[in-house]
């Protein structure tokens, strides 16, 4: 068992940080939200005061922060994780981040003697409750081993991607695939019910030929066909409009940055935009499909 030190306890760090917790870990953690500390206690996490005074003595430090800048601010910035950690640290960066600030950070790392992985999830706030999370992992095989053990505390699937910055390629990619094909299959229903097919005869047929997908089987994007799916529940989320937006931008950012062409992914970035811009960016992203029909806010 370890000591961890766990950065960032919002909705997928806290339940995170528990499970290691209860797994037998050491865990202390800091976040700069208001009562962060209290939370943290409740999960059976200590809290320190600042974010170097959590590293004190760890073997291992995550962070799940909000975005790139959060990152490159907690790495790197002044009195930063990087500096403070005693060499040979192992560093594990679970947040959703662009691919670039993925390898700076792991570079300065390396530098300075640290093991770091980049090892963004799927499977949101269930997942991270529940240890089922999948983690994409970006990094050197020596660090993806150490990290590995650490991981399993806290999910079902660990990959390994490849080198620094491949988890979150993999994840943007994945979700790229994701925001497109559930436009896809909302259309294909907006046309359906246009045309007088039944939402649940299209999707026993779709569903076992080629249209088949996960958007379709396993979060049908209408009520009836997956009892599961949000659209049984008014769409209320699951995975976010405005979290698939962010995905969606850094797949793009990262596109124009490679020289790749992704022109469906800047069409649903500009549609699930569309459909943010209608007061609905924290509602399921598969409620789409009433930007689609025409009848957004109902
Ligand atoms: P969140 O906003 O709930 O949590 C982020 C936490 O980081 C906040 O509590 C914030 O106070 C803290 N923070 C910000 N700057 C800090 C700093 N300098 N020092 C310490 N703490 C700091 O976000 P979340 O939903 O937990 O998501 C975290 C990451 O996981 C994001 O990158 C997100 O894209 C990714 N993600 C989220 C989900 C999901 O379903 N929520 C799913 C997959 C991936």
């Amino acid at each position: 068992m370890a000591r961890i030190a766990f950065i960032g306890l919002g909705n997928m760090g806290l339940p995170m940080a528990g499970n290691l917790a209860r797994a037998g870990h050491e865990v202390t953690g800091f976040d700069v939200a208001p009562g962060a500390g209290d939370r943290a206690r409740a999960a059976g996490v200590a809290f320190a005061p600042g974010a170097a005074e959590a590293t004190g003595g760890a073997e291992a430090i995550i962070t799940m922060l909000p975005a790139g800048a959060h990152v490159r601010t907690v790495y790197l910035g002044d009195g930063g994780l990087i500096a403070a950690a005693a060499p040979g640290t192992l560093m594990i960066d679970c947040s959703t981040i662009d691919v670039a600030t993925a390898r700076d950070v792991a570079a300065a790392a390396a530098e300075a003697g640290h093991d770091m992985v980049d090892a963004p999830v799927s499977g949101g706030v269930t997942g991270a409750a529940a240890a089922t999370l999948t983690f994409m992992v970006g990094g050197p095989e020596a660090a993806f081993g150490r990290a590995r053990p650490v991981l399993e505390a806290m999910g079902r699937t660990i990959v390994h991607a490849g080198g620094s910055g491949n988890g979150q390629a993999a994840k943007i990619c994945n979700n790229m695939i994701l925001g497109i094909s559930m436009i896809g299959v909302s259309e294909a229903f907006v046309l359906a019910e246009k045309l007088g097919l039944d939402h649940q005869k299209l999707f026993d047929i779709a569903s076992t030929a080629s249209g088949q997908c996960w958007s379709l089987t396993s979060y049908c994007p209408v009520p009836g066909p997956v009892p599961a799916s949000p659209a049984n529940r008014d769409y209320a989320p699951g995975f976010t409009v405005d979290m698939m937006l962010k995905d969606l931008k850094l797949a793009q950012d990262a596109a124009q940055a490679s020289g790749a062409s992704a022109p469906l992914g800047g069409l649903a970035e500009a549609l699930y935009s569309l459909y943010a811009a209608t007061g609905e960016g924290a509602a399921d992203f598969s409620g789409i499909i009433r930007l689609i029909r025409g009848k957004t806010g109902s």
